[in-house]
């Protein structure tokens, strides 16, 4: 009972504890995740913002190519009307006016546009097969190497310019330097180990922060699992191992309104629960000393009663034997009879006494002194012992150099054969201890059965007495009442 109840309150504290380290370990997961999608708010509202004024300026652009009026003006001022709303978007590159073979018709960075053709560009293929006038955001890419910037990403807005019946007359498109992704992100203070990064539909790479892989940007991460799962769920959070570092993150991702962007935001796991697994590593530790030294207890504790067990146990034995010759002593004979007697009364089966007595004793002890006549008892009682053997029987000293024996479920001529064999058995001792005068013993046999209707003093009074004619008829011999 010790060790179930102590075991039962182990499993209990550790069920516990476990059950709140798992608890402060998702509320540091919640925590993680809600600052994580604020940040993801952050970039997505800028960059809306900057894709709107993109779209404005494009929408500008269209309108205003599409006037007229403009073909008579002076080469500067069409410049100028063309590109007037441009001058609000940041990180812009070339923004051109294509027409319908994708022929340069007008450029922002010179009055006079450089020949160039542009046909092959995925937006303007994207613009000639699509009838519908939304905004289309290119892959990024390196511009031709004859211009300034070259070495710069850079991604593309663009709107198709269509005739009042559909039919299609050109593109209006507007470039956009990837440093713009650059300059958002280093003014967001990230943890060590985190990372901010953007992606497109197709899983490529528009920025990082920091950069995990060198010249990522352009690539495509679409075979990722992580990436892919980012793609399938559009927005939301997990927990998982980056293919790239193989570092835990949080990944938390939104997209960016209705384009086709998606910001992720990756907490490092070591940041994130760095104070979890402080306090989980001391509330582990000060459980595990708490219920080894609960263990510890119990086991001092069921040792302490087995060995009190072992001494009540020891102490028993002592007070129901008798010291000289080891069988059992007169306590336990007045117990085990009355137990005895009521047993018969109740199963009805006979109960036989035997009383023994050492004849001449007292000479015996006079002429070979005490200790001998010690020694003469300890072999009496061991002979006696040997002939009674069934488990039930039980042999005592009633006391001096009297024995008794208690025969459960023994009738008269059973017990006169027990008796019969004591006394021969008593009779051939050889000699005890080196003395050679022969020991005999008489003994008195009483039964109850039955058909009697006596009492249990009344049968032990019954056994001294046969004991007694034993005595008095020249001893050494048996009698049954
Ligand atoms: P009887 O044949 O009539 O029984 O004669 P007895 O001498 O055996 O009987 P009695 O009652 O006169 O004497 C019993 C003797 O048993 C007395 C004592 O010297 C001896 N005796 C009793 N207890 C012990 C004991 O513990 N050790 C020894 N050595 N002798 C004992
Ligand atoms: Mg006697
Ligand atoms: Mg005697």
């Amino acid at each position: 009972m010790v060790i179930l109840g102590s075991s039962l309150t182990v499993i209990a504290i550790i069920s516990i504890v476990t059950f709140l380290l798992i608890r402060e370990h998702a509320n540091a997961q919640q925590a993680a995740t809600r600052s994580a999608t604020t940040i993801a708010q952050l970039i997505d509202a800028d960059v809306l913002r900057t894709v709107e004024l993109y779209d404005l300026t494009l929408q500008g652009l269209i309108a205003a190519s599409q006037r007229d009026d403009l073909k008579q003006v002076s080469p500067q001022i069409r410049h100028l009307v063309l590109f007037d709303r441009s001058t609000t978007a940041r990180f812009k590159a070339d923004i051109r006016l294509l027409d319908k073979h994708g022929e340069v018709l007008a450029d922002s960075s010179l009055i006079e546009p450089k020949a160039g053709n542009f046909a092959d560009r995925d937006y303007f293929l994207a613009h000639a097969d699509n009838r519908d006038s939304d905004m289309f955001i290119s892959q990024p890419f390196k511009p031709r190497c004859d211009c300034n910037d070259n070495e710069e990403w850079q991604i593309s807005f663009s709107r198709r310019i269509s005739s009042a019946t559909g039919e299609f007359l050109g593109v209006a498109v507007a470039s956009m330097r990837l440093s713009y992704f650059d300059q958002l992100f280093n003014s967001l203070n990230m943890s060590p180990g985190s990372a901010l990064s953007i992606i497109n539909d197709d899983g490529i790479l528009l920025a990082q922060k920091p950069h995990l892989i060198n010249d990522s940007v352009g690539k495509s991460f679409a075979s990722r699992p992580n990436v892919q799962r980012i793609l399938r769920e559009r927005s939301g959070s997990f927990d998982s191992v980056s293919s790239i570092d193989h570092h835990q993150r949080l990944y938390t991702f939104s997209r960016v309104g209705n384009l086709p962007l998606t910001v992720i935001v990756a907490l490092s796991g070591n940041e994130v629960f760095a104070a979890w697994k402080r306090t989980a590593l001391v509330i582990s530790g000060a459980t595990g000393v708490l219920c080894i030294g609960l263990l510890w207890l119990t086991w001092l504790l069921c040792r302490e009663l087995r060995l009190r067990h072992t001494a009540e146990q020891e102490l028993a034995q002592l007070a129901a034997t008798d010291a000289l010759t080891g069988v059992a002593n007169r306590r336990m004979l007045d117990q085990t009879l009355r137990h005895e007697w009521f047993r018969a009364q109740r199963s009805g089966k006979p109960l036989s006494v035997l009383m023994i007595d050492a004849d001449h004793f007292k000479a015996f002890n006079d002429q070979h002194g005490h200790p001998a006549g010690d020694d003469a008892l300890r072999a009496l009682a061991k002979v006696i012992t040997d002939n009674v053997r069934r488990p039930a029987d039980l042999v005592a000293r009633y006391g001096g150099e009297e024995f008794s024996v208690v025969l459960a479920e023994t009738d008269s001529a059973g017990a006169q054969q027990i008796a019969e064999h004591i006394r021969l058995a008593v009779e051939q001792l050889p000699c005890v201890t080196g003395v050679e005068s022969p020991i005999t013993v008489s003994i008195g046999i009483s039964t109850w059965s039955t058909t009697m209707d006596t009492s249990l003093e009344q049968l032990l009074f019954a056994a001294d007495k046969a004991l007694y004619q034993a005595k008095e008829s020249g001893r050494n011999r048996v009698v049954a009442a």
